[in-house]
């Protein structure tokens, strides 16, 4: 297991770049713990693969430095950097068991037979693949075949890091929530650092302990799935994560107040730098109370999803969502309040923090 540095990493495919807009990567300067378990999330097109990339070897950065443990490693192919991967697609020997194609990575380094035989029961046992141990991987389905993919990222345990590219899209819905708590299983008993991407957030959340949000190229906030719901850092992560993503709106601040038409919203105390942009307010519909206080509203949808609904409303001439109990009436003159303390506020799309609060 090692740590992970990236020194002021930039990527850009083909010539020169003209513009800033023509990195795929801008800047990324992180440390990605020893045995942590992070995830890459971002849409299509954000550069997650492109860091993967470059992690794993397969792409050397533009410009900047990859330290594992403080060795420089950029100049290392992928095998020289002793890492695992696990693609989109299964990556394994057709025509070997699925026993085999497991045991291969341990034997290539010269694994006693012993250890190689208890640490592959011990992977087949853990992606549910025991019974076809014996079997050729052709016949499989393909489900089963990433299944021996996954395996054989997980089954040598000197690796210094194992690295994911989607490794779930060809795994049916079911499969892929078993597989994905096996994997946060595996991660809390061999501690392995674990780079997972995925543009999917609840893949994201599930997996992993600190989720790294990429948009355009760059990085906008890593944080835990906590942090990054309570206090997103970027009016574009309030969006991407939650479902609706948090409610947006323009306001003008004053001292302690947020003014949105003719409401004053208090703020939570005074904010520790001043603030330039433009100002907005955002709010989680976790966090938006329906009832007979506050800004009135019309209701324009409600989306029933199990044992809450998705009240869709609008607030002057702004949209807004608020998620609401299941049994909780909708009164004939609705009205919305925000819960105070939840509320963050954004200066040009970036979070504002205020004095008191704890970072
Ligand atoms: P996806 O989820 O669709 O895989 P991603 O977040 O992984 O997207 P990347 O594949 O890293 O994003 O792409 C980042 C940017 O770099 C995109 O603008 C993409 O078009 C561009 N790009 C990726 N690979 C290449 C390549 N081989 N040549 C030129 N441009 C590329």
């Amino acid at each position: 297991m090692a740590r992970i540095d990236l020194d002021h990493i930039r990527h850009a495919y083909g010539a020169k770049p003209q513009s800033e807009a023509d990195w795929a990567l801008k800047e990324v300067h992180h440390t990605f713990r020893d045995g942590g378990a992070y995830a890459l999330l971002g849409p299509s097109g954000c550069g997650k693969t492109t860091l993967l990339n470059i992690i794993s070897g397969l792409l050397h950065p533009t410009e900047g430095r990859l330290l594992f443990d403080g060795n420089d490693v950029s100049t290392l192919s992928t095998q020289e950097r002793n890492i695992a991967q696990v693609f989109q697609f299964p990556v394994i020997y057709d025509t070997m068991t699925v026993y085999d194609n497991l045991a291969f990575p341990l034997r290539n380094r010269g694994v006693a037979e012993r250890d190689v035989d208890r640490r592959v029961r011990e992977i087949l046992e853990m992606i549910d693949l025991s019974e076809w141990a014996k079997r050729r991987a052709r016949g499989l389905t393909a489900d089963q075949k990433q299944k021996i993919s996954l395996g054989r990222g997980l089954v040598r345990s000197d690796v210094n890091a194992i690295l994911f590219d989607e490794p779930l899209t060809v795994i049916d819905p079911h499969m892929k929530w078993v597989l994905r708590s096996q994997l946060k299983l595996l991660h809390g008993r061999f501690g392995h650092t674990m780079i997972y991407v995925t543009h999917d957030q609840t893949e994201a959340l599930s997996f992993a302990d600190h989720v790294v949000v990429m948009y355009e190229g760059e990085v906008v906030q890593i944080g835990t799935p906590d942090e990054l719901f309570e206090r997103p850092k970027h009016t574009f992560v309030g969006y991407f994560i939650g479902s609706p993503g948090m409610n947006v709106l323009p306001v003008s601040v004053e001292g302690a107040q947020a003014r949105f038409g003719g409401t004053a919203i208090k703020l939570p105390d005074r904010p520790r730098t001043p603030m330039g942009g433009a100002i907005e307010l955002g709010i989680r519909p976790e966090f938006v109370r329906l009832g007979r206080e506050g800004m009135p509203v019309e209701i324009t949808k409600v989306e029933d999803i199990g044992r809450h609904k998705i009240v869709r409303a609008k607030l002057q001439d702004h949209e807004i969502a608020a998620i609401v109990r299941e049994d909780e009436e909708v009164p004939a003159e609705p009205h919305v309040a925000f819960v105070p303390e939840k509320i963050n506020i954004y200066a040009g799309s970036w979070r504002v923090a205020f004095e008191g609060e704890t970072e």
